[in-house]
């Protein structure tokens, strides 16, 4: 990717927060929990589960549902109305900024394998930064541990032929 002076670029301050408005905001089980305790809501005031996800967009394993018709995947999201992130303030500020999922820390960056490719949607020209890569690693660790915890939970949770019920996952988890 070719360099460009860090003085003109990563800056986010001409955006109209693009990404915050409309892209899911797909989470790891694990972040799932930090998260929820990290605002003191109630996980299905924050969090849902959603399956109008592009599974090609990301990298994170899909919870396995089973149901009477067979096997669905479903993602978890963080909550929006309309295509806002529900954390997204009046400003165009972040109201989780230190707590914000990796995906958020990384983007417009985003995992694509074991590397890293930009988002389409976003405007500016940005240049990697070396805390970028840190919270990439930290993110593909969050994604192994999240597909063992989802594979498990799917096993436990049997043939219920329910959709994912967030509150119930939350006592699952002990969240
Ligand atoms: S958590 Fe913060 S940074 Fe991430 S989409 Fe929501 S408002 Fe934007
Ligand atoms: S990362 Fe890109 S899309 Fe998101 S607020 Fe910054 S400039 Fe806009």
């Amino acid at each position: 990717m070719q360099k460009i002076n860090p003085k003109i670029i990563n800056s986010c301050r001409d955006c109209t927060a693009r990404c915050c408005r409309g892209l899911a905001v797909v989470l790891t089980i694990p972040e799932t929990l930090r998260l929820v305790a990290a605002t003191g809501e109630r996980a299905e005031e924050v969090i849902e589960f959603r399956r109008d996800v592009d599974s090609r967009a990301t990298p994170h394993y899909p919870l396995l549902v089973r149901t009477e018709k067979g096997v669905e995947e479903w993602f978890i999201i963080i909550r929006r109305q309309k295509r806002d992130c529900i954390f997204l303030n009046g400003d165009l500020s972040c109201s989780i900024y230190h707590d914000r999922p990796f995906v958020c820390r990384i983007y417009p960056f985003e995992l694509d394998g074991k590397t890293m490719k930009k988002g389409a949607l976003c405007p500016v020209k940005f240049v990697t930064e070396p805390n970028i890569e840190f919270d990439a690693a930290r993110l593909k660790k969050d994604l192994f541990l999240h597909e063992v915890m989802a594979r498990r939970w799917s096993h436990e949770r049997g043939s219920k032929g329910e959709r994912p019920d967030m509150r119930a996952f939350a006592v699952y988890f002990k969240a």
